[in-house]
């Protein structure tokens, strides 16, 4: 109870916000919640907060806001150059995220997973791995429930798995997951930080407070820091790891640990998040055998390399998830026979030259929506490109184009929010004008 009788405001009133804020009123804290936009569906959340006694300001009234509180929770979403928060660093206050809040009430053991890709499914495929051999355990974060909700069933679990992402990790203080994993880094948020360093500066945060009790459980592709955990690292692509890949099979220091194709999730990318998943029920000391039987029917979500139907030949698969590059290179090297790619959206700080070789290598055809369309097909000059207005005229494109034994894929490749209002959406949108194909 470290709020009980303190003033907090909240930074955002989004889900994480929205959960901040009830556990601290809940503590026994005086909570404001500061939100620069007002929307109907904001209002309504307010609403609900409001009937417990949570005080809400909108628009010009939190961005000069003066109140002294105690204490600042930052939510992920808000760029720290914004009124908002200078606001609250210029009266000193401190500021800490809804991660940091949450950990602080934690009772069990925590997981922490992070990487520019892989996090969602590496995080439900940990848990449905831990529940199958027998462990009381949740996920949260970034992915379900927020952790300031997910934390109050803490005391009934003997571990919580946790997604979580760069914006989280930059305002942690004492965050120290037991096991943590870094699945990989490549480009992505550009529009948010400076440059890659960073980047990965903020996701590198994951194992700053973990000691040599703790373990971190890395892709052994890419160079880190010295850390205090102990190491146990995975790659698909070198011998020199703790768990490899052969011929589909996974091993833990040379020993086979679980055939990849008695799994739903194919790919290079899905074994480098089985090892993964794997490493940390090692850490946890879990047995492979079982680990291995408790993965075999899990399957990746929804618009991750999501198989829709396949007519006259032709199969569509929707990776709408796929929101940077890395992804979209893995979702075409899972993938196989010839490609017809549908990509482009909104401009996220990247150019799309860094895939070009393997698009003229893979692709047979390219159809670009969106915001980048034009600079995209620049990149990819070489490959037969066509330009779509929307993602059915795209889809239309796309399939008068492909032959039978093809495959189109979408894969975009960068955010939706030029086009629609988020991921899912997209991808929806997506599997309708597929499936209203004939
Ligand atoms: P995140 O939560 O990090 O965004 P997801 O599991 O939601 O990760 O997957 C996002 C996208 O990345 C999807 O297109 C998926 O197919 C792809 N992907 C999944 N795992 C990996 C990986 N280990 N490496 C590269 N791409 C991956």
């Amino acid at each position: 109870m470290i709020y009980s009788g303190k003033t907090a405001v909240v930074l955002g009133l989004g889900h994480s916000g929205e959960a901040a804020a009830l556990l601290l009123s809940e503590e026994g804290a005086t909570v404001t919640v500061c939100e620069s936009k007002e929307t109907p569906s904001l209002r309504e959340r307010a609403a609900k907060l409001e009937a417990q006694g949570i005080k809400v300001l909108f628009g010009t009234a939190a961005d000069t806001d003066a109140t002294d509180y105690d204490v600042c929770i930052l939510s992920p979403g808000i760029d720290p150059v914004v009124p908002l928060v200078q606001n609250v660093i210029a009266k000193r206050i401190p500021i800490i995220g809804e991660l940091e809040l949450a950990y602080e009430e934690c009772i069990c053991p925590v997981i922490a997973i992070t990487g520019t890709n892989g996090k969602t499914t590496t995080t439900e495929l940990t848990t449905e791995m831990l529940k199958g051999c027998g462990l009381r355990t949740m996920s949260s974060g970034n992915i379900g429930l927020p952790f300031a909700t997910a934390v109050k069933r803490s005391h009934e679990l003997d571990v919580m798995v946790l997604e979580v992402s760069s914006f989280q990790l930059e305002t942690i203080k004492a965050f120290r997951p037991q096991v943590s994993a870094w699945l990989n880094l490549s480009p992505n948020h550009l529009d948010r930080y400076p440059g890659m360093a960073e980047y990965r500066d903020a996701k590198l945060r994951i194992f700053e407070n973990q000691t040599a009790e703790d373990f971190a459980v890395v892709n052994a592709r890419d160079e880190l820091p010295e850390i205090a955990a102990k190491k146990l690292t995975f790659s698909a692509y070198t011998d020199d790891a703790d768990l490899t890949l052969r011929d589909s099979v996974i091993y833990f220091r040379g020993e086979p640990v679980l055939d990849q194709r008695n799994t739903k999730l194919p790919g290079i990318h899905n074994a480098e998040n089985l090892m993964a998943a794997l490493g940390m029920g090692y850490a946890f000391g879990l047995d492979f055998d079982k680990m291995a039987a408790a993965v075999t029917e899990y399957t990746a979500p929804a618009h991750r390399c999501e198989f829709v139907r396949t007519l006259n030949g032709v199969r569509f698969v929707n990776d709408s998830k796929a929101t940077n590059l890395d992804s979209v290179e893995k979702a075409i090297l899972s993938q196989e026979g010839s490609l017809v790619l549908i990509a482009g959206g909104k401009d996220k700080g990247f150019e799309f030259d860094p895939i070009a070789p393997l698009i003229r290598e893979r692709v047979n055809a390219a159809v670009l929506i969106g915001e980048m369309k034009e600079r995209i097909a620049k990149s990819w000059s070489g490959v037969p490109v066509q330009l779509a207005d929307t993602l059915e005229e795209a889809v239309e494109k796309a399939r008068a184009v492909a032959q039978p034994g093809d495959t189109v894929l979408f894969s975009p490749g960068t955010s939706s929010y030029d086009m629609f209002r988020n991921y899912g959406e997209r991808g929806n949108r997506f599997k309708e004008a597929v499936n209203a194909l004939n």
